[in-house]
């Protein structure tokens, strides 16, 4: 199949672009290069079956395609709070032409949807039907309720257009192919246990994410993508396995073998005190549970960094 990857530079979609390839699919990323890296892709730039176009998804896309991952969208929090207003541009106008797209051509799109819409959220673990609790003004709102505004979009193009639409929740995900400076806590902490700086803890360390690998985040979106036409989601994506975030730190700290200090900084404001997935549709539905332990991931991923931060 044709298939149009938007973010295809960044993290989780140059890793999906790959895995499309392997699959025997043609594969279009199309990127603006905000977060993203032509790094990312350079081995696949030779590929007859890649194309990699410079485009903006707030803009309209014209190409023939047969599915569409939408993944087009700063995710780390220091990266969408940068400049909100277009945050909220690629989510919602990025849904918009992604759709049209879909809907002109008859492809089947699956929105990279996030954990996020939940907010700081009341019900733990997370379920799909949970509502959320998302402060619509604060400094983390361009990304939640732009997200939240792309499902509505799916499904209206759905009930409306009869768009064949797949909305997934992806929670925290790590992996090689993060960047250095990428500002979320994965890469944060192992970039500084490696370099031997002081290791930033925001807050008391007591909130919890659950970290999922990108080799089982990228085999979940695939087989939702591939699963039956009637089954749109919302479904929820992630490692249901639970840290505190200071655990997170003592943890990284010891595979790396590093003698940083953990400091404390403030705690960003809105920043969710707990979060976990509840997986029980994706068991049910997609037949995908994670596999790769937090610790064998980090292990993965502290030697991608000792590659990078080498060659630097
Ligand atoms: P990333 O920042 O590495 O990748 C995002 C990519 O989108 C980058 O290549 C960036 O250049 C590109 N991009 C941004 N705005 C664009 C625009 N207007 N037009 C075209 N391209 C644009 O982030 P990631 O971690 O790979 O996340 C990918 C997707 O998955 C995002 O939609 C994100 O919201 C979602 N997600 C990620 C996580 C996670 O933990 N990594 C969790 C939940 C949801
Ligand atoms: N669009 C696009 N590629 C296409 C078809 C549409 O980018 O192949 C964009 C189009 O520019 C429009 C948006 O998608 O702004 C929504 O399309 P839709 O057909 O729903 O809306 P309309 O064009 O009727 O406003
Ligand atoms: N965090 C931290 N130190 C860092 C970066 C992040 O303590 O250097 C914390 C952050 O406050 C949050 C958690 O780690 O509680 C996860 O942050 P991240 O930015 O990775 O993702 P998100 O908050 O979007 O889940």
């Amino acid at each position: 199949m044709r298939v149009l990857v938007t973010g295809g530079a960044g993290f989780i979609g140059s890793h999906l672009c790959r895995r499309l390839l392997a699959d025997g699919h043609e594969v279009l990323s199309a990127d603006n290069y905000f977060t993203g890296s032509r790094r990312n892709i350079h081995d696949l730039l030779g590929n007859p079956d890649f194309e990699a176009l410079r485009h903006d998804i707030t803009f309209p896309l014209y190409v023939e395609v047969d599915r569409i991952y939408n993944f087009a969208c700063p995710a780390s929090p220091v990266h969408y709070q940068y400049d909100p207003v277009q945050t909220t541009k690629t989510s919602v106008h990025g849904a918009i032409n992604m759709l049209g797209l879909a809907k002109r051509t008859g492809a089947r799109v699956l929105q990279a949807s996030t954990s996020e819409v939940y907010g700081d959220p009341e019900v733990h673990p997370q379920t799909e039907d949970y509502w959320g609790r998302v402060n619509p003004i604060g400094p983390r709102s361009c990304y939640d309720e732009g997200k939240r505004c792309a499902e509505t979009l799916f499904f209206d193009y759905h009930r409306q257009h009869r768009v064949e639409i797949k909305v997934v929740r992806i929670f925290n995900t790590y992996g090689p192919g993060m960047q250095p400076n990428d500002g979320r806590v994965i890469s944060n902490f192992i970039v500084q246990a490696l370099r031997g700086e002081d290791i930033t803890l925001y807050g008391d360390g007591a909130q919890t994410r659950s970290f999922c690998h990108v080799s089982d985040l990228v085999d979940g979106v695939v087989r939702m993508m591939d699963s039956p036409a009637g089954f749109t989601g919302p479904v929820n994506l992630g490692n249901p396995t639970e840290y505190r975030i200071d655990a997170l730190a003592e943890l990284i700290l010891r595979l790396c073998g590093s003698r940083s200090r953990l400091v404390f900084r403030p705690l960003p404001e809105d920043d969710p005190c707990q979060r976990q997935p509840d997986i029980t549709l994706a068991r049910e539905r997609l037949a995908w549970t994670p596999r790769v332990a937090l610790e064998d991931g980090l292990r993965d991923t502290i030697d991608h960094f000792r590659r990078l931060l080498e060659t630097q």
